[in-house]
């Protein structure tokens, strides 16, 4: 099941999308159809859920920490994008004036469909609602400068994700792609992350308490790289789809 967040005549609702139409449900969490169905042209999507936190897990593929020349880690590295972050399938990433090197990382998040807090791994699977496509978008000079990294991951529409929320896919062997005007710059599977989305949910839910909508982005596999203004960038996620955005200034 594919569930939308959307605008329609600025009314925000919740659906799924099915067959090219949106069936409107009552809830995102528990959703129940009521009847109304609205075609794909009468609705904007936005991102398919508003979290109240964006948990993200740096260095989490094997592959891409060889790509490095980093040891893996011991234990899940985690940092946070604040919700304001947060930027709609077909939205337009802005190019900070402050940096030079902007870049692109593309990972599979999880959204957390019931309160977590001290959640086992093998547990956590009930506590996921499903899974998205996310843009990681770094602001990497200054990343290297700060020494840590809220400055260069928070800023506004630097958490692009959707465009809905996949209930049905194995979060363990999904391959994860970015494509830069088209052509493919990241491809990886799940399969090499270190720490399952599992591990990292029941990891951040020992420090946190993790609320129904709390994204959780999973890492990003090699070949991250830099974008430009009128670039076009595609996260793809096999079993869910595919969020693109542009950059402006
Ligand atoms: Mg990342």
């Amino acid at each position: 099941m594919k569930l939308v967040r959307y605008l329609n005549n600025s009314k925000e609702g919740f659906g799924v999308y099915e067959d090219g139409v949106i069936h409107v449900v009552d809830d995102l969490f528990n959703p129940r159809r009521t009847g109304v169905v609205l075609s794909s042209d009468e609705v904007s999507l936005l991102a398919p859920c508003m979290p109240s936190k964006i948990i993200c897990g740096g260095l989490n593929y094997k592959d891409h920490a060889a790509e490095m020349k980093m040891p893996l880690p011991h234990e899940p590295i985690i940092f946070m994008k604040p919700a304001t972050a947060v930027l709609e399938p077909g939205g337009v990433i802005r190019y900070p004036s402050i940096s030079r090197q902007l870049e692109y990382e593309a990972e599979l998040a999880l959204v957390i469909g019931k309160k977590a807090r001290h959640v086992s791994v093998e547990d956590a699977p009930g506590y996921i609602l499903g899974y998205t496509c996310f843009n990681d978008v770094t602001a990497r000079d200054l990343q290297k400068m700060d020494g840590q990294w809220t400055r260069a991951k928070s800023f506004d529409t630097f958490a692009p994700f959707g465009p809905w929320i996949e209930t049905e896919i194995d979060p363990g062997n999904v391959i994860v792609e970015a494509y830069l005007n088209g052509e493919r710059k990241q491809s990886s599977s799940t399969a090499n992350m270190v720490f399952s989305a599992y591990t990292l949910l029941s990891f951040v839910s020992q420090v946190m308490t993790l609320l129904p909508g709390d994204v959780i982005a999973t890492g990003t596999p090699p070949g991250i790289g830099p974008m430009k203004a009128g670039d076009e960038i595609e996260v793809r996620i096999s079993g869910i789809g595919s969020l693109t955005n542009k950059v402006a200034y």
